[in-house]
C-alpha cells in the first residue's frame, strides 16, 4: 500500500501534538504547519495525500486556504475545527472542503474519515470505463469527469457524487442510499451535505438550476439522475 503524506494545518499545540502521535502510532507520514501562510509553502513543496485544516488560524481563516487549495487541487481537505454551527460547516464544504470534524473529536473517528478519504483517491485508479450520459462524461481511470467536451472542477465529493449517479443513472436513490455510498456509514442523516453537494452540482451541469435536466428531485425520497437531459 501506497505510504501517504498528511499535511496538518493547526495552530493549537496540544491538538497538533495528539495528532502527530496518532499518526506516528497508526504509521501515516505527516508534516504540520501553524499558519496560512506556511501551509500553502509547506503544501507546495510536500505534495501531500491529504489535508487536515482547522479553521481558526493565527493568520486567518482556514477557509480561505481551503479556496487557495481548490484552485490548484482536487486533494482530499478534512476540517478539524471547534466551530460547530451548521452555516459554519456548509461554509467549508461550499469553499472546497470534502468533510468536517468538530473538536472535541474523537481519534478513531478521524482515523476513519481519512481512511475513507484515502479510499475515494485511490479506488478508481485501476479501473479504466468511460461512461457517456448526455453531454456528460467520466473517465474512471483518470478521475476526469467532462461537460460539454470541456473538463469540470470538481472537489473529490463533488466526483464521487456524480460520479454515483452516473453508475445509477434513471434510478431513484435514496437520501440515505446516496449519504452512505458517498459519505460513508454514519453520514445517512447528513441531508445538508447531500442538498449543498446538490446544488453545488447542479450549478455546474444544468443550465436551470432551479429546473434540472439532470438530477431530478423525487421529492421525500432521494435524487434521480437523468441521461435524456
Ligand atoms: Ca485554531
Amino acid at each position: 500500500m501506497k505510504n501517504y503524506l498528511i499535511q496538518i494545518v493547526e495552530d493549537d499545540p496540544s491538538v497538533k501534538k495528539l495528532l502527530e502521535i496518532t499518526f506516528r502510532e497508526y504509521e501515516f507520514n505527516h508534516i504540520s504547519c501553524e499558519s496560512k501562510k506556511n501551509a500553502m509553502m509547506l503544501f507546495l513543496s510536500h505534495n501531500p495525500d491529504l489535508l487536515i485544516v482547522d479553521l481558526g488560524l493565527s493568520d486567518g481563516d482556514g477557509k480561505e486556504f481551503i479556496k487557495q487549495i481548490r484552485e490548484i487541487s482536487k486533494i482530499p481537505i478534512v476540517v478539524l475545527s471547534a466551530r460547530h454551527d451548521e452555516k459554519e460547516i456548509i461554509l467549508a464544504l461550499d469553499a472546497g472542503a470534502d468533510d468536517y470534524i468538530t473538536k472535541p473529536f474523537s481519534v478513531n473517528e478521524l482515523l476513519a474519515r481519512i481512511r475513507a478519504n484515502l479510499r475515494r483517491i485511490t479506488s478508481d485508479a485501476t479501473l479504466s470505463s468511460k461512461i457517456v450520459c448526455g453531454e456528460i462524461e467520466i473517465d474512471l481511470a483518470s478521475r476526469s469527469i467532462f461537460f460539454k467536451k470541456e473538463q469540470l472542477k470538481l472537489t473529490p465529493i463533488e466526483y464521487e457524487l456524480l460520479k454515483y449517479f452516473l453508475l445509477n443513472t434513471n434510478k431513484t436513490l435514496t437520501h440515505q442510499q446516496i449519504l452512505k455510498e458517498v459519505w460513508g456509514v454514519g453520514y445517512q442523516s447528513e441531508m445538508q451535505y447531500l442538498r449543498t453537494y446538490v446544488n453545488t452540482l447542479r450549478k455546474k451541469i444544468e443550465q436551470n438550476s432551479t429546473r434540472p435536466n439532470y438530477i431530478k428531485t423525487e421529492s421525500g425520497i432521494g435524487y434521480r439522475f437523468c441521461c435524456n437531459g
